[in-house]
């Protein structure tokens, strides 16, 4: 059985992979990079709904029983059970955690963020009354401020009673040359070397006092993925990252683990080419016509699994009259009749947009109007399906990996 995938976010990655591993053919068709490199590196099943949120897997079964419009009610707590843990154990020991449990992180802005697997780097970020926290990091980069992370930290009252103590602290260490202005990437190539680790950890020690946690930006090694503990060892003191701004290098590591993984089980990858639609027969998709320089190209499909994420990555669009629609197979949207798909407060509640995308059944077939599937062989997965805010329910990854095992799991089931 040949199966295209269309995208290759988590959504499509780990549908693609998890094909390839049960035999199947598969083809991943994408125009670009997915959104993993945007995000934390870490996994959001439930964060925020809207008080924070506990246990995530305990809110998946809680919203999936009472919202039938939520992605959550189509996938299932099973599935995102296995899928975020299936995602785990890809990336060997990268990351860690549970979907019964949020674990509570600090952020870039010293505010604290709730998700359910982190990467063990971030670990000793784990915040408990009296913890004693320094915050530090290099003068040169961009995107991180000590004072205001510490600041923030030491005056958040935690879940359970109490406060961290945090202060900061900043050093001098250009990640290239004499470069004034670096970027994490920068950071996170040079800390891939030895050498370059000893010159840090040397410009960090001296500020560490007795009984200190030592927070630093999340820029640790890129490709050496044990270049934190080996710094580590030579501040002597527990140290753990800390996620900035998009786009951000743990992000990055779960993108190239995914990516290589994908080379590593044959998938045929067809990188920077659009799918622009497809040709069905007898209502299902029979093959997909995908740009590329020169003349389009068909590719022959069983089953097609659409991974293309929502409005941030051009699956969905909305025009200047206010009209929505899908970009690839023109599917039919729900969640599209509001007064005002967008509203101009930036800082206030989400855009009502955000709630659109495409039904699907528990097989993640695509559904029309009349809760038929659009055609019987296409699938959806990711940040196209309707009915959430990712970024605020934090729950981003978790949709997109529960709705990739129910696809696979349904086109390995003959559906
Ligand atoms: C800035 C930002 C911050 C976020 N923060 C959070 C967060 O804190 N917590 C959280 O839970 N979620 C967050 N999210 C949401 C989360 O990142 C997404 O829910 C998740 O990445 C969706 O994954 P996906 O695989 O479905 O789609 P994406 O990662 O968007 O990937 C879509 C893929 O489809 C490809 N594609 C699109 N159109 C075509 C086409 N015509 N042909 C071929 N390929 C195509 C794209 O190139 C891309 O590779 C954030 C998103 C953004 C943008």
């Amino acid at each position: 059985m040949k199966t295209v995938v269309i995208g290759a976010g988590i959504a499509g990655l780990v549908t693609a992979i998890r094909l390839r591993e049960a035999g199947q053919d598969v083809t991943l068709v994408t125009k670009g990079l997915g959104g993993l490199q945007l995000g934390q590196g870490t996994l959001d099943v439930f964060g925020y709904n809207p008080d924070r949120v506990d246990s995530p897997i305990a809110e998946v079964e809680k919203v999936a029983a009472a919202d039938p419009g939520h992605p959550y009610a189509a996938i299932g707590a099973d599935a995102v059970r296995t899928g975020v843990e299936y995602m785990a154990g890809l990336v060997g020991g990268l990351l860690e955690g549970s979907v019964d449990e949020n674990i509570l992180l600090p952020t870039a802005v010293g505010a604290m963020r709730p998700t359910s697997y982190i990467q063990s780097s971030m670990a000793n970020g784990a915040c408990t009354a009296g913890k004693k926290l320094l915050i530090a990091g290099p003068e040169q980069l961009k995107d991180f401020y000590p004072q205001l992370i510490a600041g923030n930290l030491a005056r958040t009252d935690l879940p359970g009673g109490g406060r961290v103590e945090a202060r900061s602290a900043s050093f001098s260490i250009p990640a290239r040359g004499t470069e004034a202005d670096s970027s994490g990437l920068q950071y996170a190539r040079a800390l891939d070397r030895p050498e370059y680790r000893r010159q840090f950890a040397a410009a960090i020690k001296p500020l560490v006092r007795d009984g200190e946690t030592v927070g630093l930006p999340a820029v640790l090694g890129l490709n050496d993925l044990n270049a934190w503990r080996d710094l580590q060892d030579l501040i002597g003191a527990p140290i753990f990252e800390i996620p900035l701004p998009p786009p951000g290098v743990p992000g990055m590591r779960l993108n190239q683990l995914l990516t290589d993984l994908a080379k590593e089980k044959r998938v045929k990858v067809i990188l920077g080419s659009p799918v622009l639609g497809g040709t069905a027969e007898d209502g299902r998709l029979v093959s997909v016509t995908v740009g590329s320089t020169g003349h389009d190209m068909v590719v022959r499909a069983d089953h097609v699994v659409l991974c293309a994420g929502g409005f941030e990555s051009g699956s969905l669009e909305l025009d200047s009259y206010g009209v929505m629609s899908e970009t690839i197979f023109d599917l039919p949207l729900v969640g599209t009749d509001i007064p005002e798909p967008t509203h101009g407060q930036y800082w206030g509640d989400p855009q009502p947009m955000f709630r659109v995308g495409v039904k699907v059944d528990s097989a993640m077939r695509v559904l029309d109007a009349a809760g038929q599937p659009v055609y019987a062989n296409l699938h959806a997965a990711g940040g196209i399906l309707a009915g959430a805010v990712r970024w605020t329910e934090k729950n981003g990854e978790g949709i997109a990996l529960g709705s990739a095992i129910a696809a696979t799991d349904a086109i390995l089931g003959g559906i």
